[in-house]
């Protein structure tokens, strides 16, 4: 029996490293992804992949990549809320639209996949990881909106986690320091960065791949009594008190 994930954002980026490692480990994974030219480049490139192209914040989406991944694997051990939005700026600059558009992706896409997996879920006692953020465990300046919408997930993950642990399915949340990828890029500044470089412990970013191990860790078997957990994998950063512009 080959074990199956779906993993949310996984066109590139920290999605893309978790669908490598899944592969790696002998899964097959759905590919979810509303950038379809992207998402086609590297499911082309993969064995052992479904790419789905369809947006987490829209239900009727969210419903048919459900029924396109049990038509193809007929099971799903493993969700991933892994796609997300990034968008910083100083409260006035956060126009209705610009909060909005970081909720949809950010908050009702967790919500929506993981109540449209869940009776998959309970067929095969499987996990559900989430992405928040360290921006969700401390506020900053800039980030009202993301920061909002991570602490949000945060709390998600221990609500699920509290309802769905009678059917043998975990629910966790991976919570990353910086990594750089093109969501990052387009909002750390100079500034931003070499604050983060001052403020974390191991005095980098992380990579994708240091994010991946923890997040298909925490989807095996391996970590059968781990449940409702927040774990930041953020080179020490949550772990002191330095602050950020
Ligand atoms: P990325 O921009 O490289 O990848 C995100 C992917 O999600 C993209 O392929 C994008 O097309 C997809 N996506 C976005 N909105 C979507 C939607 N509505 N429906 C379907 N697909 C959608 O970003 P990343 O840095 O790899 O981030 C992955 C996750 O990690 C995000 O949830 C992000 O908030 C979180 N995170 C990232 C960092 C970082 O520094 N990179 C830090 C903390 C948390």
């Amino acid at each position: 029996m080959t074990k199956c994930a779906i993993v949310t954002g996984a066109a590139r980026g920290i999605g893309l490293a978790t669908t490598d490692l899944f592969l790696k480990e002998g899964w097959q994974v759905a590919m979810l992804d509303r950038d379809g030219e992207e998402l086609a480049k590297v499911a082309g490139e993969r064995q052992n992949v479904l790419p789905v192209v369809r947006d987490v914040s829209n239900p009727q989406d969210v419903n048919a990549m459900v029924r396109e991944t049990l038509d193809w694997s007929g099971r799903i051990d493993a969700l991933v809320n892994n796609a997300g939005v990034a968008e910083f700026g100083p409260v006035a600059d956060h126009d209705f639209t610009m909060w909005r558009r970081v909720m949809e992706t950010n908050l009702d896409g967790v919500f929506l996949c993981t109540q449209a997996c869940a009776e998959a879920l309970k067929e095969t006692r499987g996990a559900v990881l989430n992405i928040a953020s360290i921006s969700g465990l401390r506020a900053s300046t800039l980030r009202v909106a993301y920061g909002t919408s991570k602490a949000a997930v945060i709390q998600l993950t221990k609500q699920f986690a509290a309802e769905f642990g009678e059917y043998g399915i975990r629910v966790n949340c991976v919570a990353p320091g910086p990594v750089k990828t093109k969501l990052s890029m387009a909002v750390h500044s100079p500034e931003i960065i070499k604050a983060y470089h001052d403020a974390i412990p191991l005095n980098r970013y992380g990579s994708e791949d240091e994010l991946a191990q923890v997040i298909v860790f925490l989807c095996s078997e391996k970590a059968s009594y781990v449940t409702g957990q927040i774990v930041a994998v953020d080179g020490g950063f949550e772990s002191t008190g330095v602050g950020l512009p």
